[in-house]
């Protein structure tokens, strides 16, 4: 079976491929000294670490022992605590959630994938596809030919293989934009591991920023406003005026990488074509706000469903098409639920009333200081990951 990209979406769905006892080729466009941009995807979901130990539970929990799992989670509303709680330390079992840099995770997938027998075809940038009753042909830039009886479509945002497939991506694409920064962190003073969440924070002109940490440094998570110049965030240089706003003076000078990230709100009108012999998984699929950590743990979930559905697919020609109609489903979903928590972090004067209310009750009515604490994630639900497709 071949698989087009080598992010966290395709690399879990070769390993899943693998797990299920079918072969697996990735198809990478870029070449296999890479080097992946940024912090991105930080945190991994206590259920994508559950279905990766399904996989391969070595996996799961070098990951688990790789990240950082923060005790303590903080919310200011202009300046004030209104939110704080410390959990004991996690002992046993996997823990409720790991946050490290995504690069980490993708190198922890790889290496999993090529102990378990990934055939990686790096540098092979797929241009164009056709499908057919029976197998599914690729054409690759170095004017290759690849056929295989199904295709795991995990090629990304900008995915030629959904566009070979006639497949648009639906939904909203709102102005605006944040700024993402990630910093080393200071070995020989570094923070106490806490995930603090300011609401119209006074030192930023009243922007709302987000302090995350991972293994071994930071990501700093700015709010713009839609008319503010995106220069005047940006860039490392821009970056360095502002920080010191939100974190120690001392941190100016170890940032690591710093994008600035829309709020695409997309889903593919379809998740395979017309003979159910190509299933589009991750970011290939949808695009999400990453408030609540939906994207890359979606496509991780979408991988697990695929390589599932394709090995049930010869004999339950329902398979893909279920698949398809399931994590169609849940991308919808998740669009939704990113979209609510987009609605606290870039409010409307309505939501912005509510907030500042319950920043002023929340010393007496804790539950409304729990809310301003949940709400800029979204629903806590998800849709399932544990489908039969
Ligand atoms: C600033 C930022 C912050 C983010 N924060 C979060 C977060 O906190 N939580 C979260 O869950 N998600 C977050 N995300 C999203 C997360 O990074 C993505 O959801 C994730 O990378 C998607 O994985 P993917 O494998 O589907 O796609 P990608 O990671 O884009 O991988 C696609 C792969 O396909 C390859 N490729 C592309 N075209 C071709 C082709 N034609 N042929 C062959 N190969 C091809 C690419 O080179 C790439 O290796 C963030 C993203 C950004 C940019």
């Amino acid at each position: 079976m071949i698989v087009v990209g080598a992010g966290p979406t395709g690399l879990t769905a070769a390993l899943a491929l693998r797990a299920a006892g079918l072969p697996a080729t990735v198809l990478e466009a870029e070449p296999a000294d890479r080097a992946r941009p940024g912090s991105r995807a930080l945190f991994v979901h206590n259920r994508t670490l559950r279905l990766i130990a399904g996989l391969n539970p070595e996996l799961a929990e070098e990951i688990a022992q790789r990240a950082v799992v923060w005790p303590t989670r903080e919310t200011y509303y202009r300046g004030r605590l209104v939110y704080s709680r410390s959990y004991p330390p996690h002992s046993g079992g996997l823990p409720p959630f790991a946050s490290l840099r995504q690069v980490e995770t993708e190198r922890l997938l790889l290496t999993a994938c090529e102990r378990a027998g990934v055939r990686f075809e790096w540098g092979t940038g797929v241009t164009t596809v056709s499908t057919g009753p029976e197998a599914v042909t690729l054409e690759t830039g170095d004017g290759r030919r690849w056929t295989s009886g199904y295709v795991v479509a995990a090629d990304g945002a900008r995915s030629a293989v959904r566009r070979s497939l006639g497949v648009q991506l639906h939904g909203p694409r709102p102005r605006g934009f944040h700024v993402v920064v990630d910093l080393a962190e200071d070995s020989n003073r570094p923070m106490p591991p806490r995930r603090i969440f300011r609401y119209e924070h006074p030192a930023l002109d009243g922007r709302t920023v987000l302090q995350v940490p991972f293994a071994g440094g930071w990501q700093i998570d700015l709010q713009c406003r839609d008319t503010d110049a995106p220069a005047t965030f940006d860039s490392v240089e821009a970056a360095r005026r502002w920080l010191p706003a939100v974190v120690p003076e001392r941190y100016r000078d170890r940032i690591l990488w710093v994008a600035r990230y829309q709020f695409h709100q997309v889903v593919a009108d379809r998740f395979t074509d017309e003979h159910h012999r190509v299933l589009l998984a991750g970011e290939a699929a949808h695009l999400f706000p990453p408030f609540g950590a939906r994207g890359m743990n979606s496509g991780m979930a979408d991988a697990v469903a695929a390589a599932e559905a394709i090995a049930a697919a010869d004999a339950d020609p329902t398979a893909v098409p279920r698949y398809a109609a399931r994590r169609h489903a849940a991308a919808c979903y998740n669009r939704d639920a990113a979209g609510a928590a987009l609605r606290h972090l870039r409010p409307g004067r309505a939501m912005r009333i509510r907030q500042r209310c319950c920043a002023t009750l929340a010393p007496v009515v804790p539950a409304l200081g729990r809310w301003l604490e949940t709400a800029p994630y979204g629903p806590r639900q998800g849709p399932s990951t544990e489908s039969k497709y």
